[in-house]
């Protein structure tokens, strides 16, 4: 168990399956599989599993039309059925039809080339090969549309978009974006061939493959996207107003509103997602100083001190308002003047709240949620200012050299995160948030030499978050988790290689330096 728990994980995309499981998943089942039959002694399987966890993570979107799975033949208790089923050599590749109730052992995959690119359009090649007796629910049609019903929407109001790829014959990128866009509702993808030549002409396009766009209000036109990748066209349209993520049966179970503590909110502000919000950062060091950490009724030891230790950061480097600056400086002095090994947290408290508004300092009440509000109020707020807030922090540590000086945290690269990291394990609500960081931190944390390694690393973990949570109960359909800056916020962050998008990490270090900065934040709704 150890052995197979070591190549893959419940945190990876695949599904890990086993004797128990292995029949009853795939077989008569409603999408497609794709299954590695490993060992996890050989070698190869071993230096494979990062190419297998990558394709598995790029086509988690596919999973209503073909799924990715694993089994460990070398675990005891699937020595039967990895007989049963004839796996002689590892790694052995087998892929099942959607509804197939023949009980067979499915067809092997025996080309040399295992790069994920092959392997992705091999499976696309896959789930074109079903019929339209046992065609995956919920896939849409992957052959080309006739110029006919392309044509008829123009003109046409519908109650969605419809998105058409037109490209040559053999390329994959359209098939793969109706695939991406399928857990989505409020559009339709298609795809159309450059061959179809009346076609490119009524579209005026001249060169694929290109993306046209016809929008619900009878408005159309050619997509205007930066690079014309596959992850660029999928992003692009994920991001339409309107379009979302279809709830599962799971995110309808969401907790009830109201619940954790994030205050009411009805009005909609408007806001732009390419600036941070002052309200937002406020609206969290409110939330966390007078909500979170006053259910501890005193700060004593490792708690007290890491206190101080955010305090200290947040004074030095949170670029708000002077009298917000000030109060956090004040309350720095003040717990610092104190020679007190134990604090009652009613005494900050009431100087946070009452004493220093005598002198004009003075810290919002209210919860304003802008650039984080949800669309309802147990979704977002607190969690999307914290991560706003330490990006934030980061960025600023690694503008500002000098903002530490005298701290005790000068030249240190790590200052922020350390600080962030004790204070979520510390008193972060959310305990399960704070195992997980606390895992990431220990795994890589010392890898951080510079201010830029700092900063560079919390955005890589946020977006590790934000892979291991997209599709889970804390998306907000109307926000989904996306590996961040999407394209439309940072062409240049983005590129691909072999068919595998990768990001440009210096041009994304350029972009969170600007993105968090202090002249990005903008002063709207906040008090
Ligand atoms: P958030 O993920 O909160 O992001 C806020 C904003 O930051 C986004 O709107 C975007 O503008 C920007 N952003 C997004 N990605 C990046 C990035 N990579 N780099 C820089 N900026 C980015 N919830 C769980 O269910 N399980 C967990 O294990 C978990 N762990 C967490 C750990 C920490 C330290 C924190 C602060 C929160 C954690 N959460 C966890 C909560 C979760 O990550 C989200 O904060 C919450 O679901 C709200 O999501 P959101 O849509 O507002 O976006």
């Amino acid at each position: 168990q150890a052995q197979s728990a070591r190549l893959y994980t419940e945190e990876d995309p695949v599904v890990i399956l086993s004797s128990d499981s292995l029949k009853q998943t795939v077989l008569n089942s409603s999408s497609a599989w794709l299954l590695q039959f490993y060992s996890s002694w050989c070698g190869h399987c071993i230096q494979y599993s990062p190419t297998w966890k990558a394709l598995a993570g790029d086509v988690k979107d596919w999973a209503q039309a073909i799924q990715i799975g694993v089994l460990d033949c070398a675990h005891e208790k699937n020595f039967d059925i990895c007989k049963e089923f004839g796996i002689h050599f590892y790694p052995t590749f087998r892929y099942f039809k959607a509804h197939d109730t023949t009980n067979d052992y499915g067809k092997t995959y025996r080309g040399a080339d295992r790069e994920l690119q092959t392997v992705r359009q091999l499976m696309v090649n896959f789930v074109q090969n079903h019929t339209k007796h046992d065609w995956p629910v919920g896939c849409p049609p992957l052959d080309p549309a006739r110029s006919e019903e392309i044509l008829s929407l123009m003109g046409k109001k519908t109650e969605f978009y419809t998105a058409v790829i037109v490209e040559d014959e053999d390329s994959y990128i359209g098939r793969e974006v109706i695939l991406d866009l399928m857990p989505y509702e409020g559009l339709a993808v298609k795809r159309a061939l450059s061959s179809d030549k009346l076609l490119m002409e009524k579209l005026g396009i001249s060169s694929v493959p290109s993306a046209y766009l016809f929008y619900p209000n009878s408005t159309h036109t050619v997509m205007n996207v930066q690079k014309r990748l596959r992850f660029f066209f999928s992003s692009f349209l994920k991001l339409l107003p309107g379009v979302h993520r279809k709830q599962s049966a799971s995110s309808l179970q969401r907790p009830q509103p109201g619940n954790n503590g994030q205050g009411t909110q009805v009005e909609w502000k408007e806001f732009e997602k390419s600036k941070v919000y002052m309200a937002d950062l406020e609206s969290g060091l409110h939330y966390l100083l007078r909500v979170e950490l006053a259910t501890h009724k005193t700060l004593e030891g490792e708690e007290l001190k890491t206190f101080k230790d955010f305090v200290t950061v947040v004074a030095k480097l949170f670029p708000g308002h002077q009298s917000v600056v000030k109060l956090l400086e004040t309350l720095l002095e003040w717990l610092v003047s104190l020679p007190l090994e134990k604090i009652p947290y009613d005494a900050i408290l009431d100087l946070v709240n009452n004493k220093m508004r005598i002198s004009g300092l003075y810290l919002s009440e209210q919860v304003q949620w802008v650039g984080c509000q949800g669309s309802s109020v147990a979704l977002r707020g607190y969690p999307c200012s914290l991560w706003t807030l330490f990006h934030v922090l980061t960025v600023q540590a690694a503008n500002r050299p000098d903002a530490l000086a005298n701290t005790g945290f000068e030249d240190d690269p790590l200052a922020v995160l350390q600080t962030m990291r004790r204070y979520i394990g510390t008193f972060f609500g959310c305990r399960e948030c704070g195992k997980h960081f606390e895992e990431m931190a220990q795994e890589s944390l010392n890898q951080v030499k510079t201010v830029d390694d700092a900063v560079l690393w919390l955005w890589r973990k946020h977006n590790q978050v934000n892979a291991r949570l997209s599709g889970s109960m804390s998306e907000d359909p109307m926000f989904p988790k996306t590996q961040w800056p999407t394209p439309d916020l940072c062409p240049t962050c983005h590129e691909e290689q072999e068919g595998l998008h990768v990001w440009n990490e210096q041009m994304v270090l350029t972009f969170l330096r600007q993105h968090y900065g202090a002249s990005n934040i903008s002063p709207k709704y906040s008090s």
